[in-house]
C-alpha cells in the first residue's frame, strides 16, 4: 500500500468533516508502517474552528441549562460506549498500546462524559452574607471558547478528560490533538456530534504543533487554554497566552516516585510498581518511574522487580502484550539515550536493549529496564524518560525518603507502601504531588480524583469536580433589597 492509498482523517469543524490538501502520515508504532493520512490544519482552519465555536457559544451553548448539558454529555458517553470496539482498535493502531489497555481507555473516555453529566447538575454558586440591605451571590459562568492542546500518549482519555468538563460547564471547544495520534480524538468529536451536539460546540483541528498548535494558542478569540504535554511546549503556550491575557492550565511531565517501607511485604507491591512503569511502555506522565525503597527490603524488592520485568511479554498492541512499543523511532532514540547515560552512573539490573525477536522488527520496542543504586543527583533520577525505565534508590529513614521524593523539579503523583496509617498520612502531607496513593497506584483510573502539577509539572487541576471549576469563572452579583417596603407608609400595603 502506498501512502496515497491510506484512509484520510480530516478535521471536524462546525459539524462538518473537512480535509486539507497537505496531510501528515501516521505510523503504526507496532510495525513502523503508515496507517493513516491526517489533515494538516494551519492558521486558516484553526480560525475557522474558533469562529464556529464562538458562534455556537454565543448562539446556543451558553443559553443551555445544566440539565440540557448533562443530557448531552450522557448521550456522548453512550455513543462512545457503543463504539468502544472501534475506538479501542483505532487507539491500538495509532499508539501501539495493548488492545486491553485501549479498551480501558475507551471506557474511561465514556466515563468522563458520564461523570461530568452528573457533577454539572451539582454545580452551584454561593449566597454571600455581605450587607443586610443587599442580596449577594455568585454565579459560576463558563469561560466561553476553550482551546485544548493534547499529547499522543493517551489521546482518547485526555480528549475526554479535557473536553467533558469544559462542555458540561457551558464552554465550546477547539481541540488540537498531537500529530502522532489524532485518530481517536477526531472520531470522538465526530461521534459527539452524531450523539446530537449542535454544530460548532466541539471542533477538532489536527496538524503540527508549530502550525495548528501555535495558531490555537495565539488566537485572539480564545477565552481559556488547556495544555497537556511537555514542559518546553507548555512554556511556549503560556507565553502565547500571556500575549492575549488568557487563563491557562498546564499538565506537564512527571518523575513520580514509589516509597516502599519495610513493614509492607515488598512482593505484594511488585505488580502495581511494575504496571505503573510498563503501562503504555512507560509513556505516561504519572508513570511510577522511581522506586525509593527502605534498605532493609531493598535487595528483595530489586530482585522481585527484575524477575517480573524479564517475565513480561513484549509485542504488538494487537496481541495484548504486557509491554507494547514506544510511539515513534524518535521517542525510542530519546529513551535509549537516557539508558546509555544511566549505564555510566548506575547499575543496570535488566533490560536496556532493543528486543531482537523477528516479530518485533520494524516496531519501536525497548526492553523493560531496571537501574538500581541510582544516585539521587543522576540525570536518570531527575529527568522524565517517558519509556519503560525504572530507577531504584535505597533510603534509611522516612525523612530521607521524603527528601528524595521531592528532589526533582516535577510533582504529579506518588505511591506510598506501608501498613503504618500515621506514617501514610504524614507522608501525604509532605509529598509535593497532587495525588498520593497508599498501598495502590492510580486509583483504578481515578476519573473522580483531582489531578495536576506541583512545580514544573504545571498548574490547574483536571479530573474530578475540581476540573469543572477550572472551566468556570466566578461572577458576584449584589442586589439592593428595598427596606422601604416594610416601613410605615411604605408601598407594601
Ligand atoms: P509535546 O509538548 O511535544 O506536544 C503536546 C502537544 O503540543 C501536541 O499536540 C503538539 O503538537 C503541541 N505543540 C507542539 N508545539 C507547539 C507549539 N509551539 N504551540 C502549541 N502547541 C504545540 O508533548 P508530547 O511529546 O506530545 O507528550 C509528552 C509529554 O506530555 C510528556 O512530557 C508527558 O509527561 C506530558 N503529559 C502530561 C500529562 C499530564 O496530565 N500531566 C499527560 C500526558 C502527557
Amino acid at each position: 500500500m502506498t501512502t496515497g492509498d491510506l484512509p484520510v482523517v480530516g478535521a471536524f469543524v462546525d459539524g462538518l468533516r473537512i480535509t486539507t490538501r497537505d496531510t501528515l502520515v501516521s505510523l503504526d508504532p507496532s510495525t513502523g508502517l503508515p496507517c493513516a493520512r491526517v489533515s494538516r490544519c494551519g492558521p486558516a482552519e484553526v480560525d475557522h474552528a474558533v469562529t464556529a465555536a464562538r458562534t455556537a457559544y454565543e448562539g446556543v451553548w451558553r443559553r443551555t441549562t445544566a440539565a440540557e448539558r448533562a443530557s448531552a454529555c450522557r448521550a456522548v458517553a453512550a455513543i462512545l460506549h457503543a463504539h468502544r470496539r472501534e475506538l479501542a482498535e483505532l487507539e491500538c493502531l495509532d499508539t501501539g498500546k495493548p488492545i486491553g489497555q485501549a479498551y480501558t481507555d475507551a471506557d474511561v473516555a465514556a466515563r468522563y462524559f458520564a461523570y461530568y453529566a452528573g457533577t454539572v447538575e451539582a454545580l452551584f454558586g454561593q449566597t454571600l452574607l455581605n450587607h443586610p440591605d443587599l442580596l449577594a451571590y455568585t454565579l459560576p459562568e463558563p469561560h466561553g471558547v476553550c482551546g485544548h492542546i493534547i499529547p499522543w500518549n493517551y489521546p482518547m482519555q485526555i480528549t475526554a478528560r479535557t473536553l467533558a468538563p469544559a462542555l458540561a460547564a457551558g464552554n465550546t471547544c477547539v481541540l488540537k490533538p498531537a500529530e502522532d495520534a489524532c485518530l481517536t480524538p477526531v472520531r470522538i468529536v465526530e461521534l459527539a456530534h452524531e450523539a446530537g451536539l449542535p454544530p460548532g460546540v466541539l471542533n477538532v483541528v489536527p496538524g503540527t504543533g508549530a502550525q495548528a498548535g501555535a495558531a490555537l494558542a495565539a488566537h485572539p478569540d480564545i477565552d481559556h487554554l488547556a495544555f497537556t504535554g511537555s514542559r518546553a511546549t507548555g512554556q511556549a503556550v503560556m507565553i502565547a497566552a500571556a500575549r492575549t491575557i488568557v487563563p491557562v492550565t498546564l499538565e506537564l511531565g512527571g518523575k513520580s516516585p514509589h516509597l516502599v517501607f519495610p513493614d509492607y511485604d515488598p512482593a505484594s507491591a511488585v505488580p502495581l510498581i511494575v504496571a505503573s512503569i510498563t503501562e503504555h511502555a512507560g509513556q505516561n506522565c504519572s508513570a511510577g518511574s522511581r522506586v525509593l525503597v527502605h534498605r532493609d527490603v531493598h535487595a528483595q524488592l530489586s530482585a522481585a522487580v527484575a524477575r517480573a520485568f524479564t517475565a513480561l511479554r513484549i509485542g504488538p498492541g494487537t496481541t495484548d502484550p504486557d509491554l507494547g512499543p514506544l510511539i515513534s523511532a524518535r521517542q525510542r532514540a530519546t529513551v535509549l539515550g537516557h539508558i546509555d547515560a544511566g549505564r555510566t552512573c548506575a547499575r543496570l539490573v535488566t533490560g536496556g536493549r532493543v528486543p531482537d525477536a523477528p516479530q518485533l522488527r520494524g516496531g519501536f520496542f525497548v526492553e523493560p529496564t531496571l537501574f538500581d543504586d541510582v544516585p539521587p543527583d543522576a540525570a536518570i533520577a531527575r529527568r522524565e524518560i517517558f519509556g519503560p525505565v525504572l530507577c531504584m534508590t535505597a533510603f534509611d529513614s522516612a525523612a530521607e525518603a521524603v527528601a528524595l521524593a521531592n528532589a526533582t523539579t516535577y510533582g504529579l503523583s506518588a505511591g506510598v507502601w506501608t501498613r503504618d496509617v500515621g506514617l501514610a498520612h504524614a507522608l501525604a502531607r509532605e509529598l509535593r504531588v497532587s495525588q498520593v496513593f497508599v498501598n495502590n497506584y492510580s486509583a483504578a483510573g481515578g476519573v473522580e480524583l483531582p489531578f495536576g502539577g506541583y512545580r514544573q509539572s504545571g498548574f490547574g487541576r483536571e479530573k474530578g469536580f475540581a476540573a469543572l471549576l477550572e472551566y468556570t469563572r466566578v461572577k458576584a452579583v449584589a442586589i439592593r433589597v428595598d427596606g422601604d417596603l416594610f416601613l410605615p407608609g411604605g408601598s407594601s400595603g
